[in-house]
């Protein structure tokens, strides 16, 4: 299959194509199609450096209102440097969109000041640390209560690093009506406890 008949749009396969990704991989082919065409929750079972980004950031994007100004979508990840990442892909992503689609990275280690200053512009997607959104929910300076989309990637690892309770606190904060999209290398019991008091039992498994 193509990029295109997964369902991308064709100003993500042009910026797609520029960071020479052309055919889809395994997790890409598995997971586009059911989040573009179905609102549900999903759990993906990938490793690192299989195309997970793009298996949810593309179907993430396409549903991006850029002319509805609020935090639409959340990824959690367990790093800054994960964050920084994904944050950077997603830029590449859009580069040829025609709208504007506006990404913050919330992270430990920089300065909060600066990242509450920047919360103050327009924001569609949050990709963050578990720790210093919390810190920021606790601030009051970021609102979830209308996201999407919530993203947890790398959830095993979230949990080795002690994020558990980080991360229920903000699920208690986004909508009932959310979709959640978990990515895991494995299922430990943490993550299964998760998955069973936080997800459908209809979500979508590959
Ligand atoms: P990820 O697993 O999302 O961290 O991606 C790992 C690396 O693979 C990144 O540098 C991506 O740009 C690249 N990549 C993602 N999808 C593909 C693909 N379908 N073909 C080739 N490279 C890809």
């Amino acid at each position: 299959a193509t990029f295109k008949h997964l369902g991308v749009k064709h100003e993500f396969i042009q910026g797609l194509k520029e960071l020479g990704i052309k055919h889809p991989s395994e997790i890409q082919e598995k997971a586009i199609p059911v989040l573009l065409q179905s609102k549900t929750d999903f759990i993906g079972l990938a490793q690192t450096g299989t195309g997970k980004t793009a298996a949810f950031g593309l179907p993430m994007l396409q549903n991006i209102e850029p002319n509805s100004n609020y935090v639409q979508a959340l990824i959690l990840a367990p790093t800054r440097e994960l964050v920084q990442q994904i944050k950077k892909q997603l830029f590449k992503f859009t580069k040829y969109c025609d709208a504007k689609i506006f990404v913050e990275g919330v992270y430990g280690g920089e300065k909060i000041d600066i990242q509450i200053q920047n919360l103050k512009r327009t924001t569609h997607i949050i990709v963050a640390t578990p720790g210093r959104l919390n810190d920021l929910l606790d601030r009051k300076v970021i609102d979830i209560r209308k996201v999407n989309t919530v993203i947890l990637d790398e959830a095993d690892e979230m949990l080795s690093m002690g994020f558990k309770e980080a991360l229920t606190k903000i699920l208690t904060h986004t909508p009932k009506s959310k979709n959640t999209w978990l990515f895991s290398a494995t299922i430990p019991s943490g993550i299964q406890q998760i998955i069973d008091q936080y997800m459908s039992p209809k979500a979508v498994r590959v």
